[in-house]
């Protein structure tokens, strides 16, 4: 997939459920991002035993005055690798 695709590529959210701890997620996002970093593209089963994290889109430190939900929002959380998640942390870039 070339960078200009995957900057197209939508991410099309199944999950109908609602969970008040994000991590229940886990197996809804592994499907909806096709087991792929959001990132980097990488495929979780390639980074075994390590396991892919799910990382909050919009920090929810730092805006959880704003929307007190993006912790456990789905639409904000992204299934990422951990190396991803540590990088990105909680920098944030409005567009
Ligand atoms: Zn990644």
């Amino acid at each position: 997939m070339k960078y200009k695709d995957f900057r197209n590529f939508r991410i099309t959210r199944t999950c109908k459920e609602e969970f008040e701890d994000y991590q229940k997620y886990k197996p809804y996002l592994a499907k909806d991002f096709e087991h792929r970093c959001a990132y980097c593209n990488t495929l979780d089963s390639m980074i075994e035993p390590l396991y892919f994290t799910i990382d909050h889109y919009v920090p929810r430190d730092t805006f959880k005055e704003i929307d007190d939900t993006l912790d456990y929002n789905y639409n904000n959380l992204m299934y990422a690798c951990p190396k991803c998640n540590l990088t990105k942390g909680t920098k944030y870039e409005r567009k």
